[in-house]
C-alpha cells in the first residue's frame, strides 16, 4: 500500500486521501504554478496510526524515498550543516478546520545548520529567527510545553529593548532567544532540543497525526458534523521563506470578496513574516493592493494566477501565498468560504461570465444560507463597536437590555423591556429567561450547547461561545478584551448570523430578500444585485425541482404570505385555533352537554364561525390545493385551567355561593384529565368520541366551498384526518364524512370532488399504510408526531431536558425533531409511502411536520418520492430552493 503521494502524484478529487491541502496542492503542482516541492502522507496513514498507537509499516521507508527527491529537486540536504533544507510540516484533513491542528516549519534547522542558513542567505536575523520559531513550534506541538512559556521569553526579550515589534530584534537577540527556548525546553523534558532532523521530521509527522483527535479538533468536528474517524494528511513541504528580508512576506488573498462577493483584489499581506504571523495577527497586515507598489512583478504575477485558478476551479479561491526574496510561492488554495449574500452573488456571475449553468448555480447556494439572508440584518453601514465575536447558532439579529439571569430576564421583558440573556452557559433552569428575551449569548459552548439547541429550537437569536468575554453572573457584567464592561440593563446587540457581538443599539434594517419575496422589489429595476442573484436562482429552481411546496398556515394572513412565498398550496391546516378566544364557550357547552338538543345548540352555534373561516382560508388559496386537518389537540386544552377554576369554584363556596356551570365545569375537567394527553383522546379519536364534532367541520368546508364556487371562485378544499393509527377508525369517520359532503351537495346543488386523506403519525399506521390506503386518497406525514411516538420522546419536554446531553455526547448529531431520523422515522415514511402506493399507485403523498422546511430533510423526502413537502410560511422558499438541489 501506498502512504506517500508526491505533488506531482496527486489531484484535486483526491481529499478523502491527501486532504484539501494535500489535494489542491497536487492540482497547483500539475497547473505549472509556483508550488514549493513536498509530498503529501495520506490520511489512510494517520488512521492506522491512531488506531494502533503505530504508524504503518513502509512508511519510513517511503517517506525516505521521498526526501531523497525532494532533496535532490532542491540541490540541498534536509539539516545540512551548510547548505541545509528545511521543510514544512502541515496537517490538512478533507474538511477544512481551520487552526485546529498543528503546523511544524523549519524544520531540520539546528546549531550547525543555523550558521550554514545564515551564511547562504547572507543573513544572520533570519537564520536565527527561524530557529527560535522552530523551537517554539516544536516545544509547543511535538513536546506539549505551554506556549506561554515561549511567549513570555520573547515578551521579555522585547522589553529589554524597549520594543513591540518583533522586528527591532536583531540576531544578537535572536540568538538569545534560542538559548532561552532551548532551556524552556530541557526545563519541561528533561532533554536537549533534538538536534537531529530526521528525527525532528518523524516526530513532527506523529505530532500532526496526534493534533487530530487534540480538544478543540474534536469539539470542532462535534460541531461542524465531520466525520471523527477520517484523520489528516500530513503535508511535507520545502520551506521558502516570507521572513528573508523586506522584499520577502507572506499573504492571503481571495479572488472575489467573500463578504459580499463583489470582484476585485481582496486580501492581506505582511512584509518580512512567516504565516502564523499575519493569522495570529501579531502585527499589521497591509491591503494586497499595496502589494502592487511594493514588488509589482510579484503582484503582477499573483494576478495572473489568481485568475487561472478561478478559471480552473469555477468558484471563488483563497489563496496562502509567500514571496521569498522577490519570488512568488504559492502555500495554499481551496475553494473559499463565504457568506451567504457572498453565495448569491458570485453563483449568479458565474453564470453571467458563463463559467457555470443555472443547474450549478442552484447547487453553489443552499436553503440554510437562504434563511440567513431572510432574517433581518444589523445595518453594517452604521458605526459600530464590536465587543467581541462567538459562534453563530441561530440566525436573526437581537438588541436588548443585557440582563444575567432568567429571573431579571422575565421580569424586565413583562414591564415590556427587550432584553439580551447573557450567560456562561445555559440549562433547563434557563428556560423561561430564554422565552422572555430578544436573543441569548454566552461565552462558552458551541453549536450543539444547550443553548444553541434550544434557541434553534425556539427560533431564538443566539450567539454562543464567545470566549473572549469574561461573564460574570454573580456581580452582573461582562468584560470585552478591549477593556469595555457592560453591566446589567446596558444594551448590546448581537448577530446570530454572524456571531458578532456589539455594544449599544445597532440598527436594523428588513432583509431585502423578505421584500422581494413579498413582492414589494421590482426585480427588473432592483438596486440590490443580491436580490436579482436570488430570483434568478429561485427562478430556476422553481422550474428544476420534482416536488411541490405547500405552507403549513391556519389563516387567511398566513395563507396570503405563503402564496406570495410561492406555497402552491396549503399542506395543513390546523384548525385548533378556530376553537379558542370567544369560541371557547361554546366548546364548553359542547362538552358539558347533557342531551342531544344542547349539544346540536352548541354545534349549531360554531357552524358560522367555522364556516366563516373556511371561506377566508379557501379565498386566499383560491385555485390552490388546501389540506384542511379535523381538530386534533386533546379536548381539555379548550377547558379552563384546573387550578384557576379550583381557586374559583374554593372562593365561591367561602362565600357560601355555588356556581352550577362551574361545578359542572371542575366534573368534566377532571373527567378530561389524561396523566399523557398527547397520548389521550386526541385526533381521529376525539372524531369517534365526541358526535358531531367533525361532521360539523366537515360542513363548514362544503358549505364554504359551495358559497365560493357559486361566486364564480375555484376552492379546493381537502379534508384530512389526524392521528389514525388503524384503518377502521379512518373508515368510520370517513363514512361519516362522505354523509355530511352529499348532504350537502343535494342541499346547495353543488357537488364538488373533496378528497378525504388521512395523516400517517404512528408507527401503526405506516406499518399497515396498505390497509389504510384502502381509505385514503391522499397521506401526509405527520413527522413530528411520527417523531414523537416512534422515539418515545415528548415533543414539549425533551428538547430542554435532555437533549443537549444527547447531542453532546453524539446519540445523535442533530436533533431528531429538527433533521428527520433517516434510519428509524425516515424508515417509516418510507414503508408507509411504499405500502400506501402499493395498495392505491395514484396516492398523493406529503410531509407537514416541521421537517418539510429543514434542508436536510427536504432531500430525503425526494428521495423516497414524496409528491410534496408543506412547512411554514417562512421556510417555503428553503423548501423551494432545497426541493430543486434535491434534484437537479
Ligand atoms: C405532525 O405531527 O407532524 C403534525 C404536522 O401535526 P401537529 O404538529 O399539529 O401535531
Ligand atoms: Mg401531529
Amino acid at each position: 500500500k501506498k502512504y506517500v503521494y508526491a505533488f506531482a502524484e496527486g489531484n484535486k478529487e483526491l481529499k478523502d486521501l491527501l486532504g484539501g491541502k494535500g489535494a489542491n496542492l497536487a492540482e497547483m503542482t500539475n497547473l505549472g504554478l509556483p508550488v514549493p516541492p513536498g509530498f503529501t502522507i495520506t490520511t489512510e496513514a494517520c488512521t492506522t496510526y491512531l488506531n494502533t498507537g503505530s504508524t504503518p509499516e513502509g512508511l519510513d521507508e517511503e517517506v525516505a524515498t521521498h526526501l531523497a527527491a525532494l532533496e535532490k529537486a532542491r540541490g540541498k540536504k534536509l539539516g545540512d550543516p551548510d547548505d541545509p533544507l528545511l521543510v514544512s510540516v502541515r496537517s490538512g484533513a478533507k474538511f477544512s478546520m481551520p487552526g485546529m491542528m498543528e503546523t511544524v516549519l523549519n524544520v531540520g534547522l539546528n546549531d550547525q545548520s543555523v550558521e550554514g542558513l545564515a551564511r547562504q542567505a547572507d543573513n544572520d536575523r533570519f537564520a536565527w529567527d527561524s530557529y527560535r520559531r522552530l523551537i517554539q513550534m516544536f516545544g509547543k506541538t511535538v513536546q506539549n510545553i505551554e506556549g506561554e512559556a515561549f511567549e513570555e521569553a520573547l515578551e521579555e526579550i522585547k522589553r529589554a529593548k524597549d520594543t513591540h515589534n518583533d522586528l527591532d530584534l536583531d540576531a544578537d537577540d535572536l540568538r538569545q532567544l534560542v538559548d532561552v527556548y532551548k532551556g524552556i525546553v530541557r526545563e519541561h523534558t528533561g532533554a536537549d532540543f533534538p538536534q537531529d532532523p530526521r528525527e525532528q521530521l518523524t516526530a513532527a509527522i506523529n505530532a500532526v497525526f496526534d493534533s487530530w483527535n487534540s480538544d478543540r479538533a474534536v469539539l470542532y468536528r462535534r460541531q461542524e458534523r465531520i466525520p471523527a474517524d477520517l484523520g489528516t494528511a500530513v503535508n511535507v513541504v520545502a520551506m521558502v521563506f516570507g521572513n528573508m528580508g523586506m522584499d520577502s512576506g507572506t499573504g492571503v488573498a481571495f479572488t472575489r470578496d467573500p463578504g459580499t462577493g463583489e470582484q476585485g483584489v481582496y486580501g492581506d499581506y505582511l512584509q518580512n513574516a512567516q504565516g502564523e504571523d499575519v493569522v495570529a495577527g501579531i502585527r499589521n497586515t497591509v491591503p494586497l493592493q499595496d502589494l502592487e507598489k511594493l514588488d509589482k512583478t510579484s503582484y503582477d504575477r499573483l494576478m495572473e494566477i489568481m485568475a487561472t485558478l478561478e478559471g480552473h476551479y469555477r468558484d471563488l479561491c483563497d489563496i496562502e501565498f509567500t514571496i521569498e526574496a522577490g519570488q512568488l510561492w504559492m502555500l495554499q488554495t481551496r475553494v473559499g468560504k463565504r457568506t451567504a449574500a457572498a453565495a448569491f452573488r458570485i453563483a449568479s456571475q458565474l453564470v453571467d461570465e458563463g463559467v457555470i449553468d443555472l443547474d450549478e448555480a442552484v447547487q453553489r447556494v443552499t436553503g440554510e444560507q437562504l434563511v440567513h439572508l431572510m432574517f433581518p440584518q444589523f445595518d453594517t453601514s452604521a458605526k459600530v463597536h464590536q465587543l467581541g465575536r462567538g459562534i453563530s447558532a441561530s440566525p436573526g439579529a437581537a438588541v436588548g437590555k443585557a440582563v444575567f439571569d432568567s429571573y431579571t430576564a422575565v421580569k424586565w421583558s413583562r414591564s415590556g423591556e427587550k432584553v439580551i440573556l447573557v450567560r456562561r452557559e445555559t440549562n433547563p433552569d434557563d428556560l423561561n429567561g430564554m422565552i422572555a428575551a430578544q436573543g441569548i449569548l454566552t461565552s462558552r459552548g458551541g453549536k450543539t450547547s444547550h443553548a444553541a439547541v434550544v434557541a434553534r429550537g425556539m427560533g431564538k437569536t443566539c450567539v454562543c461561545g464567545v470566549e473572549e468575554l469574561q461573564v460574570n453572573t454573580k456581580r452582573r457584567f461582562l468584560t470585552a478584551p478591549d477593556g469595555t464592561e457592560v453591566h446589567e440593563g446596558d444594551v448590546i446587540s448581537i448577530d446570530g448570523s454572524t456571531g458578532r457581538v456589539y455594544l449599544g443599539e445597532v440598527p436594523v434594517v428588513d432583509s431585502p430578500v423578505v421584500e422581494y419575496f413579498e413582492g414589494q422589489v421590482d426585480v427588473s429595476t432592483a438596486k440590490d444585485d443580491l436580490v436579482s442573484a436570488v430570483h434568478r436562482i429561485m427562478t430556476h429552481a422553481d422550474s428544476a425541482r420534482r416536488m411541490g411546496v405547500r405552507a403549513n398556515a391556519d389563516t387567511a394572513e398566513d395563507a396570503e404570505r405563503a402564496r406570495r412565498f410561492g406555497a402552491e398550496g396549503i399542506g395543513l391546516c390546523r384548525t385548533e385555533h378556530m376553537f379558542l378566544g370567544e369560541r371557547r364557550q361554546h366548546v364548553e357547552r359542547l362538552i358539558l352537554a347533557e342531551d342531544d338538543e344542547q349539544r346540536d345548540q352548541a354545534l349549531e352555534a360554531l357552524l358560522p364561525l367555522q364556516r366563516w373561516d373556511f371561506l377566508q382560508l379557501l379565498t386566499a388559496m383560491d385555485g390552490l390545493p388546501t389540506t384542511i386537518r379535523l381538530l386534533d389537540p386533546p379536548l381539555h386544552e379548550f377547558l379552563p385551567d384546573i387550578t384557576e377554576l379550583s381557586v374559583r369554584v374554593a372562593l365561591a363556596e367561602s362565600r357560601g355561593e355555588k356556581n352550577e356551570n362551574d361545578l359542572r365545569l371542575m366534573q368534566a375537567v377532571h373527567r378530561l384529565h389524561e396523566q399523557n394527553p398527547m397520548l389521550g383522546l386526541r385526533g381521529v379519536r376525539l372524531g369517534l368520541v365526541v358526535p358531531g364534532l367533525f361532521n360539523l367541520q366537515t360542513r363548514s368546508i362544503a358549505e364554504a366551498a359551495a358559497q365560493l364556487v357559486k361566486l364564480g371562485k375555484d376552492p379546493r378544499p381537502e379534508i384530512m384526518i389526524p392521528l389514525v393509527g388503524s384503518v377502521q377508525e379512518l373508515e368510520i369517520i370517513r363514512g361519516e364524512t362522505e354523509q355530511v359532503l352529499k348532504e350537502v351537495a343535494e342541499e346547495t346543488g353543488c357537488d364538488l370532488p373533496i378528497m378525504i386523506g388521512t395523516m400517517i403519525e404512528l408507527p401503526r399506521a405506516a406499518l399497515t399504510a396498505d390497509q389504510i390506503a384502502e381509505a385514503a386518497q391522499f397521506f401526509s406525514f405527520g413527522t413530528n408526531d411520527l417523531t414523537q411516538t416512534t422515539w418515545g420522546f415528548s415533543r414539549d419536554d425533551v428538547e430542554a431536558a435532555f437533549f443537549s446531553t444527547y447531542l453532546e455526547v453524539g446519540i445523535f448529531g442533530v436533533s431528531p425533531f429538527e433533521t428527520i431520523d433517516e434510519d428509524g422515522v425516515g424508515e417509516l415514511v418510507r414503508i408507509g409511502t411504499e405500502k400506501g402506493r402499493a395498495t392505491r399507485p395514484d396516492l398523493k403523498v406529503g410531509v407537514c411536520g416541521e421537517h418539510g422546511g429543514d434542508p436536510d430533510s427536504v432531500h430525503f423526502f425526494n428521495k423516497v418520492g414524496l409528491d410534496y413537502v408543506s412547512c411554514s410560511p417562512f421556510r417555503v422558499p428553503v423548501a423551494r430552493l432545497e426541493a430543486a438541489r434535491a434534484t437537479v
